[in-house]
């Protein structure tokens, strides 16, 4: 089971949504009970794309060399950061394309790997257009609609 999917399943199980959840519903629920609504335009999540950019290992040294690279804006470098372990508290960077605005949010959180310890919404920014530019070209096909 990928990592996303454990961290799917400990959500549903958290906020007690319905177990059968799954695909584009589930992670609707998972980000709704992290972000609570889109950063850009204030509403809720229906109608707006995610696009899981990177992810590395809370203490690693991809957890470090991430930062680094997304500090950078070096977006397509740090798309290739992918380091995650089902026992291992894991970063993960995410954008969220709002359709109403016409804006893209990047948002950093720690899921961590505990069964009902909470996971933890780091930081959310507005991206700059030339970045949104980037970011939608790199993100292709492997939005996950909401
Ligand atoms: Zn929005």
């Amino acid at each position: 089971m990928s990592r996303f999917l454990l961290w799917v399943d400990r959500v549903l199980k958290r906020n007690r949504i319905q177990p059968t959840l799954r695909g584009p519903a589930a992670r609707k629920a998972v980000l709704s009970a992290l972000l609570r609504s889109c950063p850009a335009c204030g509403l809720e999540l229906d109608g707006h794309r995610d696009w899981r950019l990177a992810a590395a290992r809370v203490g690693s040294e991809n957890e470090e060399a991430l930062a680094d690279v997304v500090g950078k804006k070096r977006w397509d470098l740090a798309s290739r950061i992918v380091d995650w372990r089902p026992d291992a508290d894991v970063i993960e960077y995410h954008v969220l394309d709002c359709p109403v605005k016409s804006r893209v949010s990047l948002f950093k959180a720690v899921f961590t790997h505990a069964l009902y310890a909470h996971d933890e919404l780091v930081s959310v920014h507005e991206v700059e257009s030339a970045d949104r530019q980037k970011l939608v070209a790199l993100a292709d096909d492997k939005w996950i609609d909401l």
